[in-house]
C-alpha cells in the first residue's frame, strides 16, 4: 500500500461515524499491547480512534481502571488517538471513527460491553486444551471474532494448535448474526502489521462492510438502545425505590429475617415491591 493510501480512511466508517470494536481477554494475554499496536496502525491509515476501558467492578457505573495511558504509550501521544479511562455511553464514540472499547474477561463487564459495540473480539492466549475447557461459553457466544495473540517466536506452535481448538469449539456455539460467522485468526502484537494486526483490521472491515451494508449493524444498534432503554428503567426503579424511606424501613426488618432464614428470599422482595408501588399510587 503507498503512503497516500494510507493516510485515506475507508470513507463508510469516516462517514458512517464510529465503528465501536469491543476487546475483552483474561489478564496477561496482551490487550493492551495489542491495542497500541492495533491503534497506531489505525492512526497510520488515517483513522482517528478513541480506546475506553470498562471496569468490571463497576461495570454499573461504567468506572474504569484499564486503559490508563501508561499502558499504551506511544498511542496516547498520538494526535490522532484518544486513551481515556471512563467512558460515559453518550461520549463513546463522538468524534471518533473507531472507538476500541476494552475490558477484563471475567463478571459482567463483557456482557454490558457486547452491549455497546458493534463487534465483540475476544483475545486469547496461544494455548488451548485446559484453558478453552476453563473459557466460559458464554463469552464464545458473544464473540464475532477470536484472536490467538502471541503468535511469535517459540509460541507459533501453540498458537496454531489454539486456533484449531477454538475453530472447532466455535462450531457448536450460536452465532451473533446470520451475516457473520466467527473467525478464529492468530497475531502477534510485537511483530508490526503484517504479524497479523493488519488482517485483525481487515477481517474487522470485512465484519463491519457486511454488516453495514445488509442494514443488520442499524438493527443491531436499535436493539442495543432498547436493552439501554430497559436498563436505564431498571436503574431508576431501583433508585426510587431505595430512597423511599417507608421502603427502607420495612426492608431492613425483612432482611434481617431473610439473614436469619426466618423468610424466604422471593417474598420478602415481593413484599417490598408491593410496598413500594403502594406508595407510589397513593403519594
Ligand atoms: P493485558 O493484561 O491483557 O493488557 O496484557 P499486556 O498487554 O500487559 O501483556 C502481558 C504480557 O504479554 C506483556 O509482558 C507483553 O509484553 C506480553 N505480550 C503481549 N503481546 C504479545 C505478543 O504478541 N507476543 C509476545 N511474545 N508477548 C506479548
Amino acid at each position: 500500500m503507498s503512503g497516500s493510501d494510507e493516510k485515506k480512511p475507508d470513507q463508510s466508517i469516516r462517514l458512517g461515524k464510529s465503528f465501536r470494536i469491543g476487546l475483552s481477554g483474561p489478564p496477561g494475554v496482551g490487550k493492551s499491547t495489542f491495542i497500541e499496536a492495533f491503534g497506531m496502525y489505525l492512526v497510520s491509515k488515517g483513522y482517528r480512534v478513541s480506546v475506553l476501558a470498562v471496569d468490571p467492578s463497576s461495570a454499573r457505573t461504567g468506572g474504569s481502571i484499564l486503559g490508563d495511558k501508561t499502558r499504551m504509550t506511544e498511542l496516547s501521544r498520538n494526535d490522532m488517538a484518544y486513551v481515556r479511562p471512563s467512558p460515559s455511553r453518550g461520549t463513546l464514540a463522538a468524534g471518533y471513527d473507531i472507538c476500541l472499547v476494552e475490558t477484563v474477561g471475567v463478571g459482567q463487564s463483557e456482557t454490558m460491553v457486547a452491549d455497546i459495540v458493534d463487534m465483540f473480539v475476544l483475545l486469547v492466549p496461544p494455548a488451548g486444551g485446559d484453558e478453552l475447557q476453563g473459557m466460559k461459553k458464554g463469552i464464545m457466544e458473544l464473540s464475532d471474532l477470536v484472536i490467538v495473540n502471541k503468535s511469535d517466536g517459540a509460541l507459533v506452535d501453540s498458537a496454531r494448535y489454539a486456533q484449531i481448538e477454538y475453530t472447532s469449539a466455535l462450531k457448536f456455539v450460536k452465532a451473533t448474526t446470520s451475516y457473520w460467522k466467527a473467525r478464529v485468526i492468530r497475531v502477534s502484537s510485537m511483530g508490526g502489521p503484517e504479524a497479523g494486526v493488519g488482517l485483525a483490521w481487515d477481517t474487522m472491515k470485512e465484519y463491519f462492510d457486511i454488516m453495514e451494508s445488509s442494514g443488520e449493524l442499524q438493527k443491531k444498534r436499535g436493539q442495543q438502545r432498547k436493552i439501554w432503554m430497559w436498563r436505564q428503567v431498571s436503574s431508576e426503579l431501583l433508585d426510587l425505590l431505595h430512597e423511599d424511606t417507608q421502603v427502607r424501613e420495612m426492608a431492613i426488618e425483612l432482611e434481617a429475617k431473610v439473614l436469619k432464614n426466618e423468610m424466604m428470599s422471593g417474598a420478602a422482595a415481593h413484599q417490598i415491591v408491593e410496598k413500594f408501588m403502594k406508595g407510589m399510587t397513593t403519594s
